[in-house]
């Protein structure tokens, strides 16, 4: 049983050298198991949050690194229903993320992720504070 994996720790260590990630190394998380996507709708540039259950998602691949795809899809509210298809792939050990890429978006880091989120709050506040009011206010725009 050991054999195999002895085998693989000796000649698989040097098989996967594809340089840095897509400069993903600020990825956070809730806990261990739990790996964050931040991406950025390509169309309407909503933020989105994919989660990765780090002990189910990951498929092992023939030379013992994981990859998971996410699909990431937009909440509607902008009228944009496009999906962003995520994938990474992790090294043996499912810390470090050795490539990343997004069809349909791009991904983005945490602080990214949270100053948009926050700067479509504010504008969806001011939206939502300015139908309540309901008051035909010059619009100078
Ligand atoms: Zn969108």
């Amino acid at each position: 049983m050991s054999f195999l994996s002895n085998l693989r720790k000796i000649f698989g260590g040097a098989s996967k050298s594809r340089g840095g990630a897509g400069g993903g190394s600020s990825f956070g998380g809730d806990d261990a198991n739990t790996h964050l996507i931040y991406a950025k709708c390509r169309r309407c540039g909503e933020p989105l949050l994919g989660r990765i259950n780090m002990m189910n998602e990951p498929s092992q691949e023939d030379d013992d690194t994981w990859v998971v795809r996410k699909t990431l899809s937009g909440s509607g509210k902008n009228y944009c229903f496009q999906t962003v298809e995520v994938t990474l792939q992790f090294d043996r050990q499912k810390k470090n993320v050795l490539s990343a890429e997004a069809i349909g978006g791009a991904l983005i880091s945490a602080e990214e992720y949270a100053a948009l989120l926050a700067a479509q709050q504010a504008a969806a506040a001011a939206a939502a504070s300015a139908a309540a009011e309901d008051t035909p206010q010059t619009k100078e725009a």
